[in-house]
């Protein structure tokens, strides 16, 4: 029995055997030399894979449109846009006609350089994007090396779907009633397999490095997409234990959706509201099957990773015009772009800081570009006309910083109004509350803020000096840490003391076991991926709000996350017995 974690990028939990699906290795690349008058042959035999490939994805278009969703069926017509991109078709051509090279090789040489540039990023959002880049040119690859895929389309028994890199396409064209669920040694939540596979309900554990060499073809392989657990080959005892968690899961999954329709009210009738994190527009069609009030983070920085996608005012324009209207007067809190640190976008931002989390990040990176703040800000206030629109800044870590950015939000609306371009006079502009300095600030910043938006992802990096991104010292990230809570209830406080409303949209806010907790400190908005919404509307409803303040007192005493992991864990245990049990496993 071996065991694996990775990344919970589809919850679930699924047992079955293995389907190796490795083919997707990139074949041996033909490199020979032409003569000139060969030139027009080459390009027309690329034409030829290109038009099949075109014509293979609308066929996937039209699948999506029929099975999953238009927003879904949206990543095909991406790749179509790539393919049928006219500077592409150009670059190849002028490739082919200056090296005399074969046309496989000008053509895997143009595309394999691009996905590796943005495979070299060290931003996990763009190395994903890679993905759509080796997706489109393996298509045409296909078909100029005459390669057919093996099928996953029609299997003959249920699987689990062991790959190295499975592209948006093989989801898509896969057999899903009988994958139960998906591995693979690359890949994040935020790509578009990912995206996918949730949009199916299918359980999938990514990031997983090397598991295509630790599974073989007909192994027994538990898949725990909820906590991103992977055992392969279960001894008896947790291979029980595996299929009891399992049945606990669809029991329970069934009995949350009935929740959708049901308010996020305590038994006491406290109400909270319960929104979604979305990355890309597409996602914002599924967040209501989950019962969500409206979008708590739009990430916006997705608009400017994804290759071949402009970063024009008019492009951002339809982007969040499409996610109000989709949410139909709810509200959408866009963040503005919070790119940096971690999250590069290349040839657009410093490559070599010392101490890039410390550095141009986010509102800093902005406010010192203000035409391209501007142009985002443009697009924002014109498109919040289709719907119900906030606008939050991310990684505030003054007084000084929030007032540049709202007075250059105030120079927006002016170059609006010049241009008689209409926006919506209710927009509310809140801060993102993720650096220390500004929890400590909180009561000023509120002055100025119509929310908060605590982000605990970034808040616990920075209180508790842990890299996000680093393994080694990932154990100190607790967001249990006495420090952690004590900002959260400082925000709360600073936040309700001036009469605005309070909310939280790191990755906590889908953690069932601090739901309770957070209640507690008097937290008005979770906003989470969509599927947590369910579990966390479940947990509050089956909780009074005093007691949720006793523990929250409590948690506040304790001197030690040991302390109040072992205190929240067992209030936990003790009101929600079988929650409790499924977790843990
Ligand atoms: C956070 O920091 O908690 C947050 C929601 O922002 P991001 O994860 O995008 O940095
Ligand atoms: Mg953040």
């Amino acid at each position: 029995m071996k065991k694996f974690t990775g990344i919970p990028a589809s919850p679930g939990i699924a047992i079955e055997k293995a389907l190796l699906y490795l083919e997707d290795d990139v074949p041996e690349i033909p490199r020979y030399s032409i003569q000139k008058s060969q030139v027009e042959s080459e390009w027309k035999r690329f034409l030829t894979a290109n038009h099949q490939a075109v014509e293979e994805v609308r066929d996937l278009y039209e699948q999506a449109l029929r099975e999953v969703s238009s927003e879904q069926a949206a990543i095909f017509q991406s790749h179509r846009m790539m393919l049928e991109d006219t500077d592409f078709h150009e670059q190849i051509k002028d490739q082919l006609n200056e090296s005399l090279q074969n046309i496989e090789w000008v053509f895997w040489d143009i595309s394999h350089k691009l996905a590796q540039c943005l495979m070299a990023s060290p931003d996990a959002q763009f190395r994903e994007r890679a993905a759509d880049i080796s997706d489109v040119s393996r298509r045409v690859m296909n078909r100029l090396l005459s390669i057919n895929k093996r099928s996953l389309a029609d299997l003959k028994s249920d699987v689990i779907l062991v790959s190295h890199d499975l592209l948006p396409s093989d989801v898509l064209a896969m057999d899903k009633k009988r994958v139960k669920a998906i591995v693979m040694d690359a890949g994040g939540r935020t790509s578009h397999t990912a995206i996918l596979a949730r949009a199916f309900a299918i359980p999938a554990v990514l990031g997983l490095s090397s598991i295509t060499r630790a599974i073989d073809e007909g192994d027994t392989v538990v898949v725990n997409g909820t906590v991103g657990e992977v055992i392969v080959n279960p001894d008896t005892q947790n291979l029980g234990q595996s299929q009891q968690a399992m049945d606990h899961y669809h029991k329970y999954f069934d009995e949350f959706l009935e929740l959708r329709e049901l308010p996020a009210e305590t038994k006491d009738g406290h109400r909270v509201c319960l929104k979604a994190n979305i990355e890309i527009p597409e996602e914002a069609d599924q967040v209501a099957r989950y019962g969500a009030e409206g979008i708590g983070l739009y990430r916006s920085e997705f608009l400017f990773l994804t290759p071949g996608q402009a970063i024009a005012e008019e492009e951002q324009y339809r982007a969040y015009s499409h996610v109000l209207k989709v949410m139909e007067g709810r509200p959408v809190t866009i963040r503005t772009l919070d790119s940096g640190g971690d999250k590069l976008i290349p040839n657009f931002q410093l490559t070599d800081e010392k101490n890039p989390l410390l550095g141009w990040r986010a509102i800093r990176f902005s406010l010192s570009r203000p035409e391209l703040f501007k142009t985002q800000l443009r697009a924002l206030l014109r498109s919040s006309v289709n719907g119900n629109m906030r606008i939050m800044f991310p990684l505030i870590s003054g007084i000084e910083e929030l007032e540049q950015a709202l007075s250059i939000l105030e120079e927006a609306k002016a170059e609006c109004r010049k241009k008689n371009q209409a926006y919506s006079d209710a927009i509310e502009v809140g801060s993102m509350i993720e650096v220390p300095a500004a929890a400590m600030t909180a009561d000023i910043l509120a002055e100025r803020s119509d929310f908060f938006s605590i982000g605990t992802n970034d808040l616990i990096q920075y209180s508790l000096a842990v890299d996000r991104g680093n393994e080694r010292v990932n154990y100190l990230a607790q967001p249990s840490h006495p420090a952690v809570i004590r900002f959260l209830q400082k925000i709360i406080q600073s936040a309700h003391e001036k009469g605005i409303k309070a909310g939280l949209c790191g990755e906590l806010a889908g953690d069932t076991t601090a739901t309770a907790l957070l209640l507690g400190l008097g937290l008005d908005e979770f906003s989470m991926t969509a599927q947590s919404i369910p579990q966390v509307k479940r947990i509050i409803r089956g909780v009074e709000m005093e007691q949720c303040r006793l523990l929250a007192e409590r948690a506040l005493q304790c001197s030690s996350y040991h302390h109040v992991t072992v205190l929240v864990e067992a209030w936990m245990s003790e009101h929600f017995p079988s929650d409790y049990e499924l977790r843990s496993r």
